[in-house]
């Protein structure tokens, strides 16, 4: 297998992008080795520059759910996009996809559109500040909300992965109105009530993907809720990756826990820019223009976005079942590669939520973001690297979900566990 074009277009990529890279995780620098630059994806597969071709379990990084180029998707699109490409004033199609994404949670009354996740959550923030009129928020060590000021304060992957948790260029100041509690850990939050009379909000990934996948107990949630009840401060899901990934109708549907704000992206575009954040309608009434609080985006509710969105969503809603199936899938690939890995006398901790899988070489559960980072990092790149060389394109970091598209069927599964067992056999004998 030859990657020379794609070393050849990372080295100039290099020379005029910082890292070669848009987002840094792209840049495999956790497993070390050379970002595959892609052509082409069509259904459960990408094509890099060199022709080489790979079942993706990446998607993306979870927006494809029925794979690339799904056939409604593009069609909704490519409709779209021959009325115009944007108009900064009032479509239908907002208030559809508005109308289509309340429909699925029972927390939400009002919704906005944004275009990434990032901007939704640092908009749900300023929202429930403006709402309770607090300034503290409670964040937990491993979750990760997009990379605005006061959310980039040990943020799990893409920050855990080059060890630079809070970054340069974000003043303490403007940090020191979060505070860090422990994933499934109450006590910490406890703590973090006593510490600050003035929390806003508590904001959670329900179902943590961006430390790996290491879902909340339930119980923890519940009583997460309880204490944000008892001290007048909300709870915000971030669900940006989770929200139609691991089930239809959001962790709430799951843990019987509701949020008071939902923070949404990935899936919800489609695969184009999209992210949202709702909430009962008494808070959101507090958003501009309705309310004090403000918010803005030029391309906001763009319409070929929206499309994308509406054609994904309504998939999805008329075909329910098939969460089940790629769940069924996710946990016969996990399960599969945790038996391999037996085989060779390696310990792996799996889990599946949806479509949303884990794995972690460690000997022990994992439970928060100390536990993840107790994974052999090491064991991981050279299991990267191997799938990689057999054409399975996993995510380039440990501390990444792994994502199933309806594309890919129980064979290439089969085929996956196959390579699995083949790839961990060279690396404990080489
Ligand atoms: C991806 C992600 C974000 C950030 O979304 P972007 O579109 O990358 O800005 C926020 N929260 C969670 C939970 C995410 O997984």
């Amino acid at each position: 297998m030859s990657i020379d074009a794609s070393l050849k277009a990372f080295e100039e990529a290099q020379s005029l992008i910082p890292g070669g890279v848009n987002s840094p995780v792209r840049a495999f620098k956790s497993v070390g080795g050379t970002p595959l630059f892609i052509v082409e994806g069509e259904g459960a597969y990408l094509t890099d520059v060199d022709g080489n071709k790979y079942i993706d379990f990446v998607q993306s990084w979870g927006p494809l759910l029925f794979g690339h180029r799904d056939e409604n998707i593009e069609k909704a699109v490519i409709e779209a996009v021959k009325h115009g490409l944007s108009f900064g004033a009032p479509t239908l199609a907002e208030t559809e996809l508005a109308k289509l994404v309340i429909s699925f949670f029972d927390s939400i009354d009002k919704i906005r559109f944004v275009s990434s996740g990032t901007e939704a959550v640092m908009s749900a923030i300023r929202l429930a500040r403006g709402f309770t009129g607090r300034d503290d928020i409670v964040k937990f060590t491993g979750c990760y909300h997009g990379h605005s000021d006061s959310l980039l304060v040990q943020a799990g992957s893409g920050a855990a992965t080059f060890g630079n948790p809070s970054s340069p260029g974000v003043p303490a100041d403007f940090t020191k109105h979060t505070l860090l509690a422990t994933y499934n850990n109450i006590e910490s939050v406890r703590k973090c009530f006593q510490d600050s009379k003035d929390i806003a909000c508590v904001i959670i990934e329900p179902i943590a993907g961006n430390m790996g996948l290491v879902p909340a107990d339930k119980e923890f949630l519940h009583e997460l809720r309880k204490l944000c009840d008892d001290n007048g401060s909300l709870l915000i899901f971030d669900e940006v990756m989770s929200g139609f990934r691991a089930s239809i109708n959001g962790a709430e549907s799951i843990t019987g826990v509701k949020p008071d704000i939902l923070t949404l992206g990935k899936v919800i575009g489609g695969g184009m820019p999209v992210g949202a954040f709702g909430a009962r309608a008494e808070i959101m009434s507090m958003l501009s223009p309705e309310g004090p609080v403000y918010q803005a985006g030029t391309l906001s509710g763009n319409p070929v976005a929206m499309a994308a969105g509406y054609a994904a969503l309504t998939k999805l809603k008329q075909n329910a079942r098939v969460m089940a199936v790629l769940e069924e899938r996710a946990k016969r690939l996990v399960e599969g590669m945790k038996d391999a890995a037996l085989a060779c006398g390696i310990t792996m901790q799996i889990d599946v939520r949806g479509s949303m899988f884990g794995f972690f070489f460690n000997e022990k559960p994992v439970k928060n973001f100390a536990d993840a980072c107790e994974s052999d990092a090491e064991l991981f790149a050279k299991f990267h690297s191997g799938m990689l060389k057999e054409g399975y394109y996993f995510a380039c970091s440990l501390y990444e979900t792994g994502f199933i598209s309806t594309a890919i069927t129980d064979e290439m599964i089969e085929n996956t566990i196959k390579a699995s067992a083949k790839v961990l056999k060279e690396i404990t004998n080489g």
